[in-house]
């Protein structure tokens, strides 16, 4: 790495801790399982998934700073009942931790929305019991981890799904996005004979991702062709599957 791009590296670091979040949703109901809630969108993202409509929150800086969330969120008190802290990723701010115990200490309850490369923060925020929900993405299994997420973490993102199965302090929901380029009805099914076998007791939540002609998608994908066939699926799936 040149100077020049290492220099421009500690500087995007930087800004990321200084002003983290890229952007606030006030009002959600539904987000939080049975809360009304708000959104943190914290800029960056650990992953490069083709299919994400997000672009602008995985590749771009935040603009507001913590404070600036916590002065949303003192308004908000008594008026929302939980905060959603979601992005990009939002386990790569390395405040992160810090900022739900001060979200906790306003009275809110936390959800965090994760994609698991981070399992070292989740258990930190179980441990400081600083989550109240979590909503974990199970991108695709291990075999195909890399071409839908451009990374080879597979290992550390099964590190957090275990740690979430082996604790029932905190109710979790776990997700799968798939875009007919990228997985197919095998892999749907593997991940949920992976979550049955790591003793996953809830449901899958299959969401089939859409193309929307006036949202850019982090890489250039075709468009989608095919549904997955939900009844091949719900005949042979050991778990629950929620496709939407
Ligand atoms: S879809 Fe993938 S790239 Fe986009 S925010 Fe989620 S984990 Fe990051």
């Amino acid at each position: 790495m040149t100077a020049l791009a290492d220099r421009a590296g500690t500087e995007r670091r930087r800004a990321r801790v200084a002003a983290p979040f890229h952007a606030i949703t006030p009002f959600t109901l539904l987000d939080f399982p049975g809360r009304s809630a708000c959104i943190l969108w914290v800029a960056g993202c650990n992953m490069r998934c083709g299919y994400c409509h997000n672009p602008e929150i995985v590749l771009g800086k935040g603009t507001l700073t913590g404070e600036d969330a916590l002065a949303f969120l003192r308004r908000r008190q008594r008026l929302l009942e939980g905060v959603v802290l979601s992005g990009g990723e939002a386990t790569t701010w390395p405040e992160l931790v810090t900022f739900a115990a001060q979200v906790k200490a306003l009275g809110f309850a936390v959800k965090l929305d994760t994609n698991g490369l981070r399992p070292d923060v989740v258990a930190r925020l179980l441990d400081h019991r600083q989550i109240d929900y979590v909503a974990l993405d199970y991108k695709a299994p291990s075999a195909s981890f890399e071409k839908v997420t451009g990374t080879r973490a597979f290992v550390r993102f099964a590190r957090t799904l275990d740690l979430l199965c082996g604790q029932d302090q905190v109710p979790f929901e776990v997700r799968t996005t798939v875009h007919d380029a990228l997985l197919n009805e095998d892999e749907v099914l593997a991940i949920a004979n992976d979550l049955a076998r790591r003793g996953y007791r809830g449901t899958l939540a299959v969401q089939q991702a859409v193309a929307d002609p006036d949202r850019p998608l982090l890489a250039p994908l075709p468009p989608v062709r095919r549904k997955l066939d939900t009844a091949w699926l719900a005949s042979r799936s050991p778990i629950g599957l929620d496709i939407r």
